[in-house]
């Protein structure tokens, strides 16, 4: 089994978080069914957010009983100190709980600090002080904003993207936690649906014994495959070397991530998946890709005004309206 220790927190937990974004998506009895049997098989990590709907209270409804034995980070996206607290006192509701262990600043778009002017840190050492949260975390995309949270020695721990079709800047970013003892939650393990054998990016992620993954769980098959690398752990042999290196060969760096961060779009284009079609066509099941819902998601890239607020808004940097372009053009030729 292999054990994540979350930096200054001291939190230790097995390298399989629970990601609780996807069980929005399920109804209330599967999702305790699935969460009970995670608990049960040794998950004890899971990371929530207040802006996922329903997920906290499913939390709430499923782990209540076994509170004092499992962590949760949950998180904000407000930007105004009375929400947070409107944010956080819901959020210690709806997981019916008096304290949370990690409470995150939700992908601000700055890195809030004391004195900045906002009241947002303030704020979280108020809670902490508290005791309605335990450690101070923040999420982001944007690697300036992840750099400087670690740099400032404000932060417990920090959640960005990492796979391993991260960049020698992201890893980079990887050992500056480690180097200043602040715990890394990787996100978007998968890659957004696009690294598809899940060994592999385990595999990964077990060279970095600071970094914890939290794996987006919606399906009992998922869970299954996760509770089996609690005892047996992938590693990357020779095969496995290969897969990733073809991966990062086909992908490239230039890819969409699935984020979301570009939305809305004012013609309703679903940005993400058009984004990335082409990826998708050739990695996913045809079912996925090819039914007629899909075929009208991409339709409606001919209506794009090209006002660019994708564009402003990717964190990666993508030129997104040509990037749907592109990826449309190629799904009419593939079809
Ligand atoms: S540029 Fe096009 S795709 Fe992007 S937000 Fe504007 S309308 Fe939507
Ligand atoms: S285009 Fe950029 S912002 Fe939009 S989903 Fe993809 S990576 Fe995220």
């Amino acid at each position: 089994m292999d054990i994540v220790t979350l930096g200054r927190t001291g939190i230790k937990v097995n390298k399989n978080g629970f990601g609780a974004l996807p069980i929005q998506r399920i109804s209330r009895d599967e999702a305790v069914v699935l969460l009970k049997k995670a608990y049960a098989s040794g998950i004890t990590f899971y990371d929530t957010a207040r802006f996922y709907t329903d997920s906290e209270e499913k939390i709430g409804y499923a782990l209540s009983d076994v509170r004092d034995k499992i962590f949760i980070a949950s998180k904000s996206m407000t930007e105004k100190v009375d929400e947070f607290w409107d944010h956080l006192h819901t959020s210690l509701d709806t997981l019916k709980t008096d304290y949370i262990d990690i409470f995150q600043f939700h992908n601000p778009s700055f890195c809030p600090k004391p004195g900045d002017g906002s009241g947002l840190y303030e704020a979280m050492l108020e809670a902490k002080e508290k005791g309605l949260i335990r450690y101070i975390g923040i999420t982001n995309h944007r690697l300036a904003v992840a750099f400087e949270a670690v740099e400032s020695g404000l932060y417990d721990t920090l959640q960005f993207p990492f796979s391993y079709l991260s960049t020698p800047k992201e890893i980079e970013l990887v050992e500056l936690c480690k180097a200043n003892n602040v715990g890394f939650i990787a996100m978007k393990a998968l890659s957004g649906g696009l690294i598809t054998n899940s060994a592999a990016a385990y595999a990964f992620m077990a060279q970095y014994d600071n970094v914890l993954p939290i794996w987006g769980i919606q399906k009992d098959q998922e869970l299954e495959e996760f509770i089996s690398y609690i005892q047996n752990p992938p590693v990357q042999d020779e095969e496995l070397t290969e897969l990733i290196q073809k991966d990062k060969e086909v992908l490239g760096g230039d890819f969409c991530r699935a984020c979301g961060y570009c939305l809305p779009c004012p013609v309703d284009i679903d940005i993400p998946t058009a984004a990335r079609m082409s990826l998708l066509l050739r990695r996913a099941p045809a079912a996925m890709t090819l039914n007629d819902a899909t075929k009208e998601k991409m339709k409606k890239v001919d209506d794009c005004i090209h006002c660019d607020h994708c564009k402003d808004h990717c964190p990666y940097d993508l030129d997104t309206p040509k990037l749907i372009a592109d990826n449309w053009e190629d799904y009419k030729e593939y079809l």
